[in-house]
This record gives C-alpha cells, sequence and structure tokens, in this order.
C-alpha cells in the first residue's frame, strides 16, 4: 500500500480521534484466475489476491467499545462489543458479523477504534466484502492479543458472511484475503481446504476489465444457483458435486430437469479445467491457459447462465485483440468485471482498444486497469515511524 493513502487515512483517523493510530492492516481483494461458481460444491480455485485491497488504521480501545469511521460511506459507527442492534446497512453489517462470529467461537475480544477505506471497486467480483472481513478480523486479533491461524480467520469471516449477511457464499475469498503469496495463484480444493501455491507464469499480465453495469439481483440469483446445486446433488445422490463425473451426469441425464443438468455440466467441467490450468501454468503454456479461460466463459454463459450482454460483448472485445491469451467473466456475474491475460508489455494498448470499442457499442466507458498480485493480510506499526 503506498504512502500517500496511509498518510491520507491518517490525517482522516487524526481528525476524528485526535491521536495517532498504532497500526495498519491490509487485507486485499483478489481475482480468480479460473474455477468459477464451484467453491460451493467443494471444488477447486484458483484465487491471486490483488494490489487493491481494505485498508484499516487503529488503536486498541479498553473500554469494550469499537468505533470505526468508514471513508468510502462516509459514516461512523460506535457500539459496544457486548450488546447491539442488528443494523442493515452495508459495510457496519459486516462488522456485526465479525464482531458475532468470533464472539460466538467463544474468543474475548477487546475493543478498539478505527478508519477503514478501500480502493476494491464494490460489487464488481473482485471480492470487496471478504477484504473487509479480513481486515476487521484481523484488527480484532490484534487488539484483542488474540491468535488465529489464516484458515479460521477465513472460517470466521465466512461464517459472518454466511450467517449474519446471509450470502451462501465460498470460502474461497476469505483464505486468498487471508493467506496469499505475491507472485502465485492458490490451487485451493474446497473440500478439504488444503490448498497450494502455483508461481504465476511471466509474460503475462492480468487486466480488469469492469463492464460498469451492476444486476441489482445479484444475491438473490447467488443464492438460486446455490439452491440448484444443492438439488441436482440430491438429485445425483452424492455429498457434493465434486464426487460426480461428467458420465454420471450423463446417465441421470433423462431425470434430471434440463436446467438443472446444466449446471451441473459446468461445476463438473469447470473443476477439470482448473486442473488443467494449473497444468499449463507449470509448463508456463499461456496458449492453454487462454484457451482454458474462453471455454470457461462459454460454460458460464451457455451452462451456468450467469453472463450479461455487457461481460459477453467485452470479453469477445478482449478477444479480438491479439495479445490476449483468453478472457471471462469473474465474480457472481450478472455485470461487473470480467478478466483478460494479455501478453506483457502490450497492456496499454490492449487497454485502449477495449476501451473505446466497448464505449463505442455499449454507450458506456468501462473501467480497465492492471492488477498485480499482493499478498494476504498483513499489518505493521505506525506509531514507531512518527
Ligand atoms: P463484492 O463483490 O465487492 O464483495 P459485495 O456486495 O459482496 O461485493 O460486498 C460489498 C459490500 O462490502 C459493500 O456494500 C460494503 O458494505 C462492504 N465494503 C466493501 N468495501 C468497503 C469499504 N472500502 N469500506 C466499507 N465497506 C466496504
Ligand atoms: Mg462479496
Amino acid at each position: 500500500m503506498d504512502q500517500a493513502r496511509i498518510n491520507t487515512i491518517r490525517a482522516i483517523y487524526k481528525q476524528h480521534f485526535k491521536e495517532e493510530p498504532a497500526s495498519i492492516v491490509v487485507a486485499p481483494g483478489r481475482i480468480n484466475l479460473i474455477g468459477e461458481h464451484t467453491d460451493y460444491s467443494e471444488g477447486f480455485v484458483l484465487p491471486v489476491a490483488i494490489d487493491r485491497d481494505v485498508a484499516i488504521l487503529f488503536s486498541p480501545r479498553q473500554d469494550g467499545f469499537v468505533a470505526v469511521y468508514s471513508v468510502d460511506f462516509d459514516e461512523f459507527y460506535q457500539t459496544q462489543l457486548s450488546h447491539f442492534e442488528k443494523q442493515k446497512t452495508s459495510w457496519i453489517d459486516y462488522l456485526q458479523g465479525i464482531i458475532w462470529a468470533l464472539s460466538d467461537d467463544g474468543y474475548p475480544l477487546k475493543g478498539w477504534q478505527g478508519v477503514v477505506s478501500g480502493n476494491i471497486p464494490i460489487g464488481a467480483g473482485l471480492s470487496s466484502s471478504a477484504a473487509l472481513e479480513i481486515a476487521i478480523g484481523k484488527t480484532f486479533i490484534l487488539s484483542s492479543n488474540i491468535s488465529i491461524d489464516p484458515t479460521n480467520l477465513a472460517l470466521i469471516a465466512l461464517k459472518a458472511e454466511r450467517d449474519w449477511i446471509g450470502l451462501n457464499v465460498g470460502i474461497m475469498d476469505q483464505l486468498i484475503s487471508a493467506d496469499a503469496k505475491t507472485n502465485h495463484a492458490m490451487l485451493l480444493d474446497c473440500k478439504t481446504l488444503n490448498y497450494e501455491f502455483v508461481p504465476i507464469p511471466e509474460n503475462v499480465s492480468f487486466i480488469i476489465m469492469d463492464t460498469t453495469t451492476r444486476r441489482e439481483l445479484t444475491h438473490s440469483a447467488y443464492n438460486t444457483r446455490h439452491k440448484e446445486i444443492q438439488e441436482v446433488t440430491r438429485l445425483l445422490n452424492v455429498n457434493s458435486l465434486r464426487e460426480a463425473s461428467q458420465s454420471d451426469l450423463d446417465a441421470m441425464q433423462t431425470v434430471i430437469p434440463e436446467i438443472l443438468y446444466k449446471r451441473a455440466k459446468h461445476v463438473i467441467s469447470e473443476n477439470s479445467r482448473v486442473l488443467q490450468f494449473v497444468h499449463a501454468m507449470r509448463n508456463h503454456d499461456l496458449l492453454s491457459m487462454g484457451k482454458l479461460i474462453n471455454e470457461s466463459h462459454a460454460s458460464l454463459r451457455d451452462d451456468y447462465e450467469v453472463s450479461s450482454d455487457a461481460l459477453n460483448l467485452i470479453v469477445d472485445l478482449a478477444n479480438n485483440q491479439s495479445c490476449c491469451f483468453g478472457a471471462r467473466l469473474m465474480g457472481a456475474g450478472f455485470g461487473g468485471c470480467a478478466l483478460a491475460l494479455v501478453s506483457q508489455g502490450e497492456e496499454l494498448g490492449f487497454i485502449q482498444e477495449v476501451h473505446s470499442a466497448y464505449q463505442d457499442e455499449a454507450g458506456i466507458a468501462p473501467c480497465l486497469f492492471i492488477v498485480k498480485s499482493a499478498t494476504g493480510v498483513h499489518t505493521h506499526n505506525l506509531k514507531k515511524n512518527n
């Protein structure tokens, strides 16, 4: 995180709390190279943490209160840790969710006061919510002097998002934010929660292509897909789709409603693509990586049906560029961002071309930017630098 941004947030902290913050916690957002909508059926995913984050500058408090100012929402919230009314207002809900999840797991919490500020586009598929959860969780770990390993921190954040916020997400976003490694993707097995790091080949850049469209009903559509997967899993008589093969699915094709067949087909084929992609990464085979990314998009568009006209357009425009290895929608879908893999050194020309072609055809300006890999949640002391 650059010093100018730290200084800006620090000045805001001083304005609110009339003292210097003790520490800063920085939790990254993420891209997912491949493995979309596979995490909640115990499949494989391949996220990379990015150089966009949610940061909290804070100092511990001894009076059992948490007091937080959100720069991005220009809103202040203060509560006792032991008692609060559930609030359905965006970022406060996440703060309460983490307090609830930690307390429910028996961690003795102490308070803190802080300023939260992020630069991950919200609701764009880059997982600003998980970065916020992990940043808040880590701030509690430090202020309360408790020890929680990255996997358990991710599980607490997941519990907050599932049981407090009410969104049936998988664990990928929280885990990559908690334990990412720079220059590596995380091959995560969502069944065992085991993960290994796969080096990112040189010569490839990751470009986020934000369509600047957002679909309001993303959350309910996401939960609908989740229910469809539960239903087809039950019909196939397996514990999760991870246990089913394409031939298992084909054998049941006549008794499974067509829509559920397509949903399962996406998940089963996507899991296989993740493993092929990792193989291609290890062989520095950028062309195969690109081909798999394109197949992933087609499957999300045609079988999982979570794409949109804007996403399909920007993916096609990206693939028209010869420096593009492949592109696909990323995140929950229905709007938001796509990811393109582009030959290193050609990023700026690519961004210009796709930007103007999309603007011409869609009539709105997209937002394209390069992301670099980053490390998982980290912290450093601020007071000693004064
Ligand atoms: P995403 O795909 O970005 O995770 P979500 O809808 O899941 O989108 O989460 C977005 C929510 O997370 C926001 O509405 C807000 O409540 C919270 N959030 C994200 N970034 C910030 C931030 N910088 N400051 C405060 N809250 C944030
Ligand atoms: Mg989210």
